[in-house]
């Protein structure tokens, strides 16, 4: 888990500057936005994927979910509109087995997704 490269976020190894942080959630801007505004949202703890996550995380989830509306409504995107999405597993395109969500707005988003 200390290979982790989010726990090193977390953790403060690798230093991230917050777009938020409370007791259970960070949220940074992405290394390499795909978007104007790029952000990741993300447990302390960790988690690898959405396909670890146990009843007893839904408060963890709804936590989540409330802070990207709420840094959605910080960056300015909240009523052109936005994408919040977590890739999981290989297909899924997920490179880092730390539960996070993208949340990506500032520009039109495609669908499908590639
Ligand atoms: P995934 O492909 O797992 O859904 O997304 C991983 C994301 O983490 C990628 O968008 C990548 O740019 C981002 N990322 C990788 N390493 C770092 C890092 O050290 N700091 C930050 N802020 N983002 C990172
Ligand atoms: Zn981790």
């Amino acid at each position: 888990m200390h290979e982790c490269i989010f726990c090193k976020i977390v953790s403060g190894q690798i230093p991230s500057p917050r777009v938020f942080e409370d007791e259970h959630v960070i949220a940074v801007r992405d290394i390499n936005p795909q978007a104007p505004v790029h952000v990741l949202l993300l447990p302390k703890k960790h988690i690898a994927s959405i396909l670890d996550v146990r009843d007893s995380d839904s408060g963890l989830l709804g936590r989540i979910a409330g802070v990207a509306a709420q840094v959605a409504r910080q960056e300015g995107i909240a009523e052109r509109g936005f994408r919040l999405l977590t890739n999981t597993g290989p297909e899924g395109g997920q490179a880092v087995a730390h539960l996070h969500f993208h949340l990506l707005g500032g520009r039109r988003m495609g669908w499908p997704p590639g």
